[in-house]
């Protein structure tokens, strides 16, 4: 197999330089593109060359660009590219092609990224590997009363969920049967729309459960591990705004469950290179939801926990090398180390007193935290930046560590504090409310905090 020589970043902001910066490590020169928007980004900065994407696309589209970034690796001589997450990083058809051009995809085989795509048949693989999963249809339902007849069997509340789904979207809670029409209706048609298929399936509705999710990673010698678990269950929209490694509220022997679970699930389909798998947490079990097969936006304090870097991993995996083997190989399972806590918040530019509205226009200020403990992540984060309301609103992760979670804690908090941001709003002062709040210091939290929680907005 042919050896990494150059990689290309089929991303931008933040997860972009974040990749460009493991590639400087371990001295393989790199790719970056841009769309036209994004020319004054400054990841386009931080590869070694880069060039325009998606010329008279949409901004998003640019970077969806498969033949057009596809050329630019070939002409740049990358014979690599890395992903990223969101965009192509799922793309069955990018991996696919790149396949047929002989570029190598660091990230998992358009068989993985088919299989953990479509959450339906994610959940037959789990089921396959003996993993609990949500009591929930045998595959997609196709018709009301098949909804209807599941909540009836069931209990109520369910939820109807894209197959397709992702990002906290195409979710559809069912708190009684009366709901059942018009919520069946919407979910197909906004999963149609968002996703391209209005394929549903549904599972019953957990209550208040922690998320609670495994990293993995896996090679092609047979080779997977865990890196322990991180615990997501602060969301907003079934989106997360801040993660914890590893979880303050498991005991021993479920967490010692769950990550043999997520190993068991991703050994039992060879699995490839970094995935998550994720679980939601409810009255001391657990149950298998779906797995992310790239790299996530909170693989930081994983990072933190156990010394491993991911993206480091992630290209040797792709480099056709063994786990644990090499100069940037990683320890035998039982060797990772497990030190200390980490908690990473997602800094965005968006007002959490006008619903979390995103602002655009110049970062006039821009000064950040630092310090022991203290890793920033950012894409955009200088003076002068201009804030566009083309992608994302994530303008910087911070992550800290603390031999405790009340010492990471404490760390997130003075470091939120010490951030100074004019020109632009940002969710510091509500996440600053977040990690000071004496139910997350406790342990004392599930998915529903945010909704539940009114004095985290003051
Ligand atoms: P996505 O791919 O959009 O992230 P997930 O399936 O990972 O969707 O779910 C995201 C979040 O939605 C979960 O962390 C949880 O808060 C909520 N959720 C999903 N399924 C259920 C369920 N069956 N019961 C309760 N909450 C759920």
């Amino acid at each position: 197999m042919e050896k990494i020589k150059k990689i290309l970043v089929a991303n931008r902001g933040e997860i972009a330089i974040r990749i460009f910066r493991a590639c400087t490590e371990l001295k393989i020169p790199t790719v970056g593109i841009y769309s036209a928007e994004d020319s004054g980004s400054f990841h386009r900065y931080k590869a070694d060359e880069s060039y325009l994407v998606g010329e008279g696309k949409k901004p998003i589209d640019a970077y969806l660009d498969i033949e057009g970034i596809i050329a630019i690796a070939k002409d740049s001589g990358a014979n690599a590219i890395h992903p990223g997450y969101g965009f192509l990083a799922e793309n069955e058809e990018f991996a696919r092609r790149l396949e047929e051009e002989g570029i190598i995809f660091i990230g998992p085989s358009s068989k993985h990224l088919d299989m953990f795509g479509d959450k339906v048949k994610a959940r037959e693989q789990a089921i396959n590997a003996g993993i609990p999963v949500i009591p929930g249809s045998d595959g997609p339902v196709t018709s009301v009363e098949e909804v209807a007849n599941f909540g009836e069997s069931h209990g109520y509340p369910i939820i109807i969920k894209a197959s397709l789904g992702g990002g906290g979207r195409g979710m559809r809670i069912v708190q009684t049967a009366d709901e059942v029409l018009e919520a069946y209706e919407r979910a197909r048609s906004e999963a149609k729309s968002a996703f391209g298929s209005d394929e549903v399936y549904v599972e019953k509705y957990i209550n208040q459960p922690k998320h609670i999710e495994v990293q993995v990673l896996g090679d092609s010698y047979g080779n997977v591990v865990h890196l322990y678990e991180r615990d997501c269950s602060i969301q907003r929209r079934h989106q997360k705004v801040v993660e914890i490694a590893p979880s303050i509220s498991l005991e021993d022997g479920l967490r010692q469950q769950i990550c043999d679970a997520a190993v068991q699930l991703m050994r039992n389909v060879d699995y490839i290179n970094a995935g998550t798998v994720e679980f939601l947490v409810s009255d001391g079990r657990f149950y298998f939801i779906e797995v992310n097969p790239r790299i996530q936006v909170e693989h930081t304090i994983t990072e933190m926990i156990t010394g491993v870097d991911i993206v480091h991993a992630q290209i040797h995996i792709a480099d056709g090398q063994d786990l644990h083997k090499g100069e940037t190989s990683i320890p035998l399972q039982q060797e990772i180390p497990l030190f200390g806590y980490a908690i990473q918040s997602r800094v965005t530019t968006e007002d959490p007193l006008n619903d979390f509205m995103p602002d655009t226009g110049k970062l006039m200020v821009y000064r950040s935290g630092g310090g022991f403990g203290v890793r920033l992540d950012a894409g955009n984060g200088f003076q002068g930046a201009v804030i566009t309301p083309y992608y994302d609103s994530l303008l910087v992760k911070v992550s800290t560590w603390g031999m405790t979670f009340r010492e990471a804690a404490s760390k997130m908090d003075r470091n939120l504090q010490e951030f100074r941001i004019r020109g632009i709003k940002t969710n510091i002062p509500f996440l600053g409310n977040v990690v000071k709040h004496k139910d997350f210091l406790n342990g004392n939290y599930d998915t529903s905090f945010i909704d539940s929680t009114p004095e985290l907005f003051l």
